[in-house]
């Protein structure tokens, strides 16, 4: 996908509103209209010389979910031929599906226009259904015991790819999504004008309609992003991938923490705490003789005293090629319990669809290494 620094649609002075975001085009330059709000439509087909309501007619195809634009019953074939010269609408079809036997759980494996292949989860808790989308095929980061970042990069997803997944996963399971977690493959805040625009359209009135405080988004922490993050006040959870309480061990699984250190990710929460009011949410793996030592809880508690937080404690997934081991149970209360001694809140993370490996990552990975890509 070519992501063009010269845009056809948007004009200079539009652009700032726009915030950074710019639409991607496929290899036959047609443009991603996906992923385009209605004044960009309009502005589109004001260029293709079309009345305005045609704008808001194609504006609620694409709302609706249509995979083509033959779909658009009332638009005339010459204009659904421009279209197909001028723009492309993205899909998620489903390549592989599993569902936990424990618990209903399922998991996707898309495969996305280009080819490439993303993960979603899809949870049901007592309030509704939760979805997990991915932001990147792939990641950057090289987190060491994280199955995506072990397969390297690819690309960034574009803003529709993102609603796809949860399009895909409400009409097959019939089924509507009301939470959404920016937690499957990729690091969201290194895509961060496409997810910023992904937000932006899913929780618009004409979009799914997701209130956003239905959205959180995890980071490994990627501070200057987390600042801007907060400029924007969504109201969403903001999830940081803490993993270890000093930069000894973090350095040492996430290399993400050699530029953004300990420190600076925490003071970087404590301002985003306060600017929007909303509590942050740490994830914490459980690593067995890594990182769930008595000593580390108590740095940590140290650490993030009086600050609007929670832990989540998660037993690390298995991953394969590495050693690393669950902390049993007794490591994760006395964890929980010395936390509680900081007034620092945690909680044991219930873990979904462990028959099924629903931690993101991983169904790609095997099904890469079983040569079905
Ligand atoms: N890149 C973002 C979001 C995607 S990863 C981030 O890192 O936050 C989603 C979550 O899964 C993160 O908290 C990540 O640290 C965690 N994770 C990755 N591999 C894991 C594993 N093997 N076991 C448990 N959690 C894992
Ligand atoms: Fe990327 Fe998150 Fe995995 Fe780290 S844990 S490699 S940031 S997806």
């Amino acid at each position: 996908m070519i992501q063009r620094e010269e845009l056809p649609v948007i004009d200079k002075a539009s652009e700032k509103t726009h915030e950074g975001f710019v639409p991607a085009f496929d290899k036959e330059g047609r443009i991603d209209i996906k992923s385009l709000n209605e004044q960009e439509i309009l502005d589109l087909l004001l260029k293709l010389g079309q009345p305005k309501f045609r704008a808001k007619q194609i504006f609620g195809w694409i709302n609706k979910g249509v995979e083509n634009f033959e779909e658009m019953r009332n638009i005339p074939r010459s204009l659904i031929d421009e279209l197909n010269k001028k723009c492309y609408i993205s899909v998620a079809a489903i390549e592989k599906k599993q569902v936990s036997l424990y618990d209903g759980t399922v998991k996707y494996l898309f495969r996305l226009n280009d080819g490439e292949y993303v993960e979603s989860v899809l949870m049901k808790y007592h309030h509704g259904y939760s979805l997990c989308i991915s932001t990147q095929v792939g990641c950057k980061m090289g987190c060491t015991f994280c199955a995506t970042g072990r397969s390297g990069f690819t690309r960034s997803l574009t803003p529709s790819e993102m609603i796809c997944q949860i399009e895909k996963a409400e009409k097959d399971c019939q089924i509507r999504v009301s939470n959404i977690v920016l937690m499957g493959m990729g690091e969201p805040l290194d895509n961060f004008y496409n997810v910023v625009r992904f937000i932006q359209l899913v929780t618009s009135d004409d979009g799914l309609n997701i209130g956003v405080r239905h959205i959180s988004l995890s980071t490994c922490g990627l501070v200057p992003r987390i600042y801007d993050l907060a400029e924007y006040n969504f109201g969403l959870t903001l999830s940081v991938s803490l993993h270890a309480p000093n930069n000894t061990i973090r350095s040492a699984t996430m290399p993400v923490n050699k530029k953004y250190p300990v420190e600076e990710l925490l003071q970087a929460c404590r301002y985003y705490a306060e600017k929007t009011k909303r509590r942050i949410s740490f994830e914490y793996a459980m690593i067995s003789k890594v990182n769930d030592m008595d000593e580390c809880a108590h740095e940590l508690g140290r650490k993030l005293k009086g600050m609007l937080c929670h832990v989540n404690l998660i037993p690390v997934n298995n991953v394969v090629e590495t050693d690393y081991r669950k902390s049993n149970k007794d490591r994760l209360e006395s964890f929980v319990k010395i936390l509680e001694k900081y007034s620092v809140t945690a909680t044991v993370r219930r873990t979904l669809g462990s028959d099924i490996d629903a931690s993101c990552g991983q169904l790609r990975g095997k099904h890469i290494r079983k040569g079905g890509v």
